[in-house]
């Protein structure tokens, strides 16, 4: 089996983790795990998971713990049981708790974490980019737009395939302010849990799209 390469891509909302994860996860064919994109699927099939977790999505706040940690269990045991060249987190862990408990599934697999990068954006940038965000309604698709750094060339339409965009619930200005309260008081805390496991590499996320991507490449290569 080879090498496996497992990530974490962490950073608050708006910080372009999911889209340096997406191309990232393409480029080194690595299976990108994007708990946000995971739980707006369950809400949209009504799951289970997604009914207890919709009014939390929608209002910007992080759902329970425990509904993330078993979701997560689920898709890292599947990979387990494939021949699998590792992972890419992305928007899981955000608290302590979900941390430890992916420290303890870790170790129950056997497997490692190599690194967390923390992109990092001021925060003028991120309520700006969140609100400015679109999507290709496409699921196989789901090209990220924004009516400011990344403009669709014909309004409202995705350019690679063509599908509408939307705006997520989440991404309106009040949602995107309480989710990033919800960063600060939650998720912040794990940057110095994994400084001190001498895990987490710094990327200055305020850089050009391409020169971020380039950046990761770097490191990861
Ligand atoms: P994202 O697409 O990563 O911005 O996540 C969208 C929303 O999904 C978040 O605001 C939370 O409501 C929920 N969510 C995603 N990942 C987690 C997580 N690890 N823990 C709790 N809630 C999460």
């Amino acid at each position: 089996m080879q090498k496996q390469v497992n990530i974490i891509f962490f950073g608050a909302p708006g910080a372009g983790k999911g889209t340096q994860a997406k191309k990232i996860s393409h480029e080194l064919k690595l299976p990108h795990i994007d708990t946000g994109s995971l739980i707006r699927e369950a809400i949209a099939n009504k799951t289970e998971l997604g009914t207890k977790a919709q009014q939390f999505v929608e209002s910007g706040k992080l759902v329970p713990d425990q509904l993330v940690i078993d979701l997560i269990r689920e898709k890292l045991i599947v990979l387990k049981d494939k021949n699998f060249n590792g992972f890419i987190l992305d928007g899981f862990p955000r608290t302590i708790l979900q941390a430890n408990a992916l420290k303890s599934l870790l170790e129950e697999l056997k497997l490692d974490l190599a690194y967390v990068l923390n992109i990092q954006s001021p925060e003028n940038i991120l309520v700006k980019r969140l609100s400015s965000r679109r999507l290709c309604s496409n699921k196989s698709c789901g090209a990220i737009f924004n009516l400011v750094t990344r403009k669709p060339k014909e309004e409202n339409k995705c350019d690679v395939c063509g599908s509408p965009l939307y705006q997520r619930k989440d991404d309106t200005e009040e949602a995107a302010k309480e989710r990033l309260n919800e960063y600060h008081n939650k998720t912040a805390p794990l940057e110095k849990y994994y400084r001190d496991q001498n895990k987490l590499i710094d990327i200055d996320g305020a850089k050009e799209p391409e020169e971020v991507y380039n950046k990761i490449i770097k490191i990861l290569s």
